[in-house]
């Protein structure tokens, strides 16, 4: 699904940017009237009385000023709306209209034209459109001066140019519009096969009844382990844990109930061991850990209580019957490969098994005998 285009004009930042816009007309106007006061030092402008001044300079700084601070405080108080903003890019082109009737300045009510840009809304831009509609008759009709420099020809051109740039304005609104749904459809996309990926990725190393490690993740961290070891001597250990007579569990209960078992005791290996350690479903009932950086003494405390701990669920799906585990502890022998300390843990494993099953057998490197020991 595509994403709503956010919109982009909810953003306080944006007033600020017009209020500047307007401070930085007002001291664009009051420049020009400067260099046309110097203009009339030079003779070009008829006459500069107090009349003069309060009419074309005054009144519509005044104005503009009384404009822009409305503005400023519905800004400080954050009451600003959109529209006022817009409204008040028609009063200031107004009052500069008025101020200089006898200059063609009609075209200054392109600016709440360009202003309702900033907002990126289309009912902006009509608002806009309309209120210089009115405005600009208002003058015409309520400003003489105003309306006899306005010829047919001048008046064609003005709506012209007008009605031009309403759809220059819709046009890059449209596309605006278009490049943020764009946008946003290749951020969802992109968000979508990251996701994606993840998922994959977590399939690919998780087995999904007991949501641990599967056989081949095992394996791959195990390597990586081993030269680490062989490296920096960091201790090693490898336990293999096999559910006891499990098949009877399938034959009696059901291959169903033999699944909740399952996961149930895959719960009791995260639940006893360590967040360090590399917790894996080898195979069917058969279950790995590896312990990076522990003593054998260390992970066999580990393993004995996990034992314990597996020993002591009374299973509901089997009438409150417990099940037991047997395992075999080896210590990694620096500079011998995976295989040879799966190989030692397996014969711990076999030899517990041999022996009564539910018990841990550990691989002493120590002794000189390398018979497994309990
Ligand atoms: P031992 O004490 O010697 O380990 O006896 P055991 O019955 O546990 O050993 P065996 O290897 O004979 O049986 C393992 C059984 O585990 C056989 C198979 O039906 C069962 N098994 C393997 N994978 C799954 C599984 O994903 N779900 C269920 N429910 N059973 C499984
Ligand atoms: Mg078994
Ligand atoms: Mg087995």
């Amino acid at each position: 699904m595509i994403a709503k285009v956010p919109l982009l004009a909810d953003s306080r930042k944006i007033y600020r940017k017009v209020i500047t816009t307007y401070w930085i007309i007002l001291f664009l106007s009051l420049l020009a009237e400067w260099l046309g006061a110097l203009l009339w030092a030079e003779g070009r402008i008829e006459r500069l009385d107090l009349g003069y001044l309060m009419e074309r300079i005054i009144v519509p700084t005044l104005v503009q000023l009384a404009i822009i601070g409305t503005n400023e405080l519905l800004y400080y108080r954050s009451l600003e709306k959109p529209e006022w903003v817009v409204l008040s890019g028609t009063l200031i082109a107004a009052a500069l209209m008025i101020g200089n009737q006898g200059l063609h300045l009609e075209y200054i009510l392109v600016l709440p034209i360009l202003i309702s840009l900033f907002f990126f809304r289309k009912r902006l831009l009509y608002l806009a459109f309309a209120a210089n509609l009115l405005t600009f008759f208002l003058i015409y009709y309520g400003y003489s001066e105003f309306r006899t420099i306005m010829t047919p020809y001048d008046l064609c051109i003005f709506f012209a140019i007008m009605i031009g740039i309403l759809y220059i304005a819709l046009q890059i609104i449209g596309q605006g519009k278009q490049m943020i749904a764009d946008f946003m459809r290749m951020m969802t996309s992109e968000q979508d096969l990251v996701v994606k990926n993840a998922v994959m990725d977590r399939l690919a190393k998780i087995d999904a009844l007991t949501d641990l490690y599967n056989h081949k993740t095992l394996h791959e961290y195990l390597e990586q382990l081993i030269e680490q070891s062989n490296n920096n001597v960091m201790p090693l250990q490898l336990a293999i844990m096999d559910i006891d007579n499990f098949k009877s569990v399938n034959d009696t209960y059901g291959h169903a109930v033999g699944d909740a078992v399952l996961s149930r005791v895959a719960q009791a290996l995260k639940d006893s061991l360590s967040q360090n350690e590399i917790i894996a479903r080898y195979g069917g009932e058969e279950f790995v850990v590896i312990f990076p950086g522990k003593t054998l003494f260390e992970a066999c405390q580990e393993m004995e209580r996990t034992r314990e701990l597996i020993y002591s669920i009374a299973h509901e799906e089997m009438k409150g019957s417990r099940i037991s585990v047997s395992i075999g502890v080896a210590e990694h022998v620096r500079g011998k490969s995976s295989s040879a300390l799966f190989e030692e843990a397996d014969a711990c494993l076999y030899y517990a098994k041999k022996h009564g099953k539910n018990q841990m057998v550990a691989k002493q490197h120590a002794r000189k005998s390398s018979s497994p020991s309990v």
